[in-house]
């Protein structure tokens, strides 16, 4: 599908509400505040999106309701070409691009391109198997040289005398420029995962190979970074001697990352020209999307549409709800985290003789509070017997003397 056959297609506020009600629901509507399925109809009202009402906590809702589209008032169809523009370039496009392209102002480009962004958070869990490069590159402007104030010319020449000299200035590591990681797959479904790194450290770069990664049935190739050195501990690891062999030594090379680099250098050169490093997560989730599904043009469109309706929004508003962080890379930790207990709980299982050991642990427990309460109620009880029937006894005589004397007095 292009821009042309999708404006004719989606043309109308209608179609496109048809269009999402099937994906989101498949004709049976769902409240989106508690999830119950007994919903009744609203009246329509003419040009407006049909309303439901939820019998059970009577809220009202549309289809719109708790995805990217809730509370904007930018037509559905320009929504749809505003996706497909951002889907039909791999290495982004800018709001400003977007607001001469659609007709709508910058800040409403803006405010749009990001809340698809939040829709094209990957959350897969399948992890990356096979040759996998890992590579760390620098986002940020290119290296220069400060023009100082007070330059007179022969100071300029001076300058250029030291354009000639051997003294490099630093191009990544060591300058402010944000550091950023990237895994990819050689073969197979060739998908990337990036993330904005704070600290380049051994323990780091291994916690996101372990994220992504499955440790078991992969071969990591990293270059000479002696951070990566921890790697051995986990899996087969391959090093690329750059000053060696400069690009490859036959397939020991990590060039398919250094592409994904590409990319991203040209997207953020020639039309972002400058980023926050604030949102620069979810402008990196937007370029592995796309780096992921490049080889399934016709079926992304409706992917991304299904994750706009299907999936929880943590930027409804201008601003993100949650930290940047938090949002792009959170689930992928958080799986990792029950993968990694999982593995523990499998190990202490294999540790012990037999692999019953949980329940004999159970049982073990169950034992002992069985035992505990035994010991508790058999020695109190014989006392609380004896005082029971002595208090008894008591309590009886004491009101028979009583019910004697009363019923003397009434007699
Ligand atoms: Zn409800």
């Amino acid at each position: 599908m292009n821009l042309l056959t999708l404006a004719q297609k989606y043309n109308t506020q209608a179609k496109c509400v048809k269009y999402l009600e099937k994906v989101r629901w498949n004709g049976k509507p769902k409240c989106p505040y508690c999830e119950e399925s007994t919903v009744s109809r609203r009246m329509k009202i003419p040009f407006r999106i049909q309303k439901y009402h939820c019998n059970k906590c009577n809220r009202d809702f549309t289809v719109l309701s708790g995805t990217i589209f809730e509370a904007s008032k930018l037509p559905l169809p320009k929504w749809f070409q505003l996706i497909h523009l951002m889907l039909t370039a791999p290495k982004g496009i800018s709001s400003m691009q977007l607001s001469r392209t659609l007709g709508i102002t910058y800040k409403t480009a803006w405010y749009c391109s990001m809340r698809v962004r939040c829709a094209m958070i990957d959350d897969e869990i399948d992890l990356l198997e096979g040759i996998v490069e890992q590579d760390e590159s620098y986002l940020g402007g290119r290296p220069r040289r400060r023009n100082r104030p007070g330059q007179t010319s022969e100071n300029a020449a001076i300058l250029n005398q030291m354009e000639d000299s051997p003294k490099k200035i630093k191009r990544g590591r060591g300058t402010k420029k944000v550091p950023v990681v990237g895994i990819v797959e050689r073969e197979g479904k060739k998908r990337v995962r990036l993330e904005v790194m704070e600290k380049l450290t051994g323990k780091n770069l291994l916690a996101m190979l372990k994220r992504y990664v499955n440790t078991e049935k992969a071969i990591a190739v990293t270059d000479e970074y002696p951070a990566y050195a921890k790697f051995e501990e986990e899996l087969q690891h391959l090093v690329v001697k750059h000053k060696e062999h400069f690009f490859a030594d036959g397939e020991l090379h990590t060039n398919t990352i250094e592409n994904v680099w590409s990319i991203i250098k040209n997207g953020l050169r020639g039309q972002y020209h400058a980023l926050s490093k604030k949102y620069l997560p979810f402008y990196l989730a937007e370029w592995a999307y796309k780096y992921n599904r490049r080889n399934e043009r016709p079926s992304m469109f409706a992917e991304t549409i299904e994750h706009a309706v299907t999936e929880e929004k943590p930027m409804l508003d201008y601003k993100p709800t949650k930290p940047v962080a938090e949002i792009t890379t959170g689930d992928a930790i958080r799986k990792a985290a029950e993968r990694e207990a999982t593995a523990k709980r499998a190990e202490r299982a294999l540790r012990g003789r037999k692999p019953k050991l949980r329940a004999t642990a159970y049982t073990k427990n169950k034992s002992k509070r069985i035992k505990k309460k035994a010991t508790v109620s058999r020695k109190p009880a014989k006392r609380i017997v004896r005082r029971k029937t002595t208090n008894k006894n008591a309590a009886k005589n004491k009101l028979a003397k009583e019910y004697g004397k009363i019923s003397k007095k009434h007699r």
